[in-house]
Formats: structure tokens, sequence, C-alpha cells
């Protein structure tokens, strides 16, 4: 992980491509649209942070109060924002203003959620001195986002991957309802004859 403000200097180009990005939720609440976009490739790389993240947060995202691209400085600064590359997004923004330590509260960023963004490469904006508990931006160059793999990202040696179990069970609810649906045929038969 990069530990440079300035992502040119970890190769982006000063103007990456940007490309609309929605994130689709594993706990199946409403799809989250972050309308302005992020970098064309960073797409996987923030729904493997947004899956983790979410079942941490008390309701989850919010949608309409979560955004990606925006050119613009960091406040009160001369320095462009990771956002002005779409590498980073502010998520909750109403219920995580600047200076708050995050925690448990409805939409609330835990500080559980700068390990999991440590863990994608990214910081979170809960590690700054004048926080801001809303924000997560990426610190890996173009191939390390390529390699998109957590694997790539760290060295973390896996564990419960929630997602997996989520498709699996997916995968399992169409064949489950046709088992109930033929046992209800079998009884309908059979109370019949
Ligand atoms: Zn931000």
């Amino acid at each position: 992980m990069h530990s440079s403000y300035n992502p040119e200097s970890f190769g982006w180009p000063a103007h990456p491509k940007i490309v609309p990005f929605t994130y689709y939720s594993a706990k199946g609440f409403l799809p989250i649209p972050f309308p302005s976009g992020v970098a064309d490739g960073t797409q996987d790389l923030w729904t493997q942070f947004l899956t983790e993240l979410e079942p941490l947060i008390d309701g989850g995202f919010m949608p309409g109060t979560c955004w990606g691209y925006e050119n613009r400085d960091i406040a009160g600064t001369n320095t462009r924002s990771f956002h002005s590359y779409g590498l980073a997004l502010d998520i909750n923004a109403p219920y995580n203003g600047r200076g708050g330590n995050g925690g448990n509260g409805r939409f609330q960023i835990p500080r559980s959620a700068i390990a999991i963004a440590n863990k994608y490469g990214m910081e979170s904006g809960l590690q700054w001195d004048y926080t801001d508990p809303m924000h997560f931006e990426i610190h890996l160059s173009p191939s390390e986002v390529a390699g998109n793999s957590v694997s790539s990202f760290t060295n973390d040696t896996g564990g419960t991957d929630t997602s997996s179990i989520a498709s699996l069970l997916g995968n399992f609810s169409p064949l489950l309802l046709i088992g109930v649906l033929v046992i209800i045929g079998v009884v309908l038969v059979a109370t019949q004859t």
C-alpha cells in the first residue's frame, strides 16, 4: 500500500477514465449507485471491499448518500482529492461527518472498517488526524488493482468468504423450491387416491 497522497506518484494518470459504478448488496438491500462513478478497473476492488464492509454497518449503505468521483481539491488545500481520480468513495455521508470517530449507530461507519480498508490496499478517513469517517481511498497502483485478488493486496490468510456462501445459497434456493413443490404434489396426489 502506497503512503503517498498523490496517486500520480504511484502510477495513475492525472485524469483516469471514469466509469459508472453500482454496488449490488450481498445482504439483499437496495443497489447502491455511485452516480458520478469510479476509476475504470477499480470496480471489482470496490465491490469486494463494500461486500465485507456492509454487514458491519447497522442498516448497511443508504442509497443517495454514497459518492464517488468528483473533481475537487481536498478541503482547505490545493491538493487534488482522491475523488478527482475516481479513487475514493464516501459512504453514508450525512451520518459520518468530519471529525467523527466512527461507531455502531445506524448508518455509522465502525472503527473495524479501518482493518478492512487496509486489507484491500485502501486508507480509511478514520485513520487521519482530522478524521473523515465516510471516506475511503485506494492506495494501490493500477497494476496492483488489476491483480484483483485479496492475496495480491495483502498477506491475508483468508477466512470465511461470505460472498461465496451467499452465492451458494442463491444457487440452492431454486432447488429447494422445486423440492418443496414436488413434495406438495406427491401429498396432493396421495390424498386424492
Ligand atoms: Zn471523501
